[in-house]
């Protein structure tokens, strides 16, 4: 039997049903699942000990193992998680401001073909798509991260390793599990997925009719700037990913956010702001301010302060919503790709703090 992350109702009914048990409880059971972060030890008393026992029997071993976990004086936690066939992907939770609530990122891909130049995932390029359970586990990773510092796990953004556009199929089917009331419950609303602006992948998911976010990772209002950090630009061009988040807005009525990374003398002079100001005009979006999280060995710098505050204050002057996302992580290398990269060039030992509570993980 596939491991319960790899099931929907209809397909545990399957498995049930073959296994001459009630194929009613596939719900129940699912449902226990999730609200017990993945774990199937002391339950479920109500659907029986035989079904109980059967279930741990048939459950194969994870696809995730935690490797190292790393904790930043700010409460941002870094997972590096190991795969079976020893690859390994990054997750990341970040405490909100709220309390009581947390915020999780997922990778979609183990490495990234895109090229992005001042990204640490693409270092290596692409190895290969994670499948929908990999990704599901990366969630109850993180829901068992959040409950060890007694708070929620209330969003979850598609921002790690990878680029979801590529792996959509995949992607969706792990959306499901974890939105769905029936399954992890999250909901669809809490969930945003990040594209560098594949722009049938935009249409695709507008075309799935989730109800999810979506993030276009955008960076410059200006071909020239643009195609420099984002290769993929020459294929999908600024005003072609434009009209792509415009149409997702139209189809799902949700407000896109565009994240715009600031790279200190590449894409954050007042000229560029105005051009981004230009290209949002009439257009119901947040952009997302980030200012460069500065990694070892990059070519690229953090922003001055100075020019991130003309950078925001260019944007409000034009009416748009936007905010500066604070750095979260800087001390335990948190933009994506950094902790994998650290990891397997073994530059440092990492500092391994020890994970409270987390069951079944050493
Ligand atoms: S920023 Fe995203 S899409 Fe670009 S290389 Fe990094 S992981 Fe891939």
């Amino acid at each position: 039997m596939p491991s319960l992350v790899d099931l929907d109702p209809p397909g545990l009914r399957d498995e049930l049903s073959a296994a001459g048990f009630p194929p009613s409880h596939a719900t129940h059971i699912l449902r226990r699942f999730y609200a017990r972060q993945g774990t199937l030890d002391t339950w479920p008393e109500q659907i029986g000990p035989r079904i109980a026992r059967w279930l741990r029997e048939q459950e194969p071993a994870p696809a995730t193992k935690l490797h190292t976990r790393h904790e930043s004086a700010d409460g941002t936690v870094k997972l590096l998680l190991s795969l079976n066939d020893g690859k390994s992907i990054e997750t990341v939770l970040m405490p909100a401001h709220r309390p009581g609530r947390a915020a999780g990122c997922v990778s979609s891909q183990v490495g990234c073909a895109m090229g992005c130049t001042f990204c640490a995932s693409t270092r290596n390029g692409l190895d290969r798509n994670l499948r929908p359970g990999e990704i599901v586990e990366q969630f109850l990773h993180l829901q068992r991260e959040a409950a060890a510092m007694d708070r929620r796990l209330t969003s979850l953004v598609f921002m790690g390793m990878g680029e979801p556009m590529h792996n959509l199929d995949n992607v969706i089917a792990a959306i499901h599990r974890i939105a769905d009331p029936a399954m992890g419950g999250l909901g669809w609303r809490q969930i945003t997925v990040s594209t560098v602006g594949i722009v049938p992948g935009i249409d695709a998911l507008a075309d799935a009719d989730l109800n999810v976010h979506l993030a276009l990772s955008l960076h410059a209002a200006d071909d020239e700037t643009r195609s420099r950090i984002v290769p993929v630009n020459n294929r999908y061009p600024v005003a072609d990913v434009m009209a792509a988040a415009r149409r997702f807005a139209d189809r799902t009525h949700r407000i896109p956010t565009i994240e715009y990374c600031l790279l200190a003398g590449v894409n954050d002079s007042p000229l560029h702001a105005r051009r981004l100001a230009e290209l949002m005009a009439g257009f119901r979006a947040h952009v997302n301010l980030i200012p460069y999280n500065t990694i070892a060995g990059a070519d690229y710098r953090a922003p001055e302060e100075r020019a991130t505050m003309q950078f925001l204050q260019c944007l409000r002057d034009a009416n748009i919503i936007v905010h500066v996302r604070e750095t979260r992580g800087d001390p335990i290398n948190a933009a994506c790709g950094q902790l994998r990269n650290l990891n397997s060039l073994e530059l440092h030992a990492p500092v391994l703090v020890p994970s409270p509570g987390i069951p079944g993980e050493g």
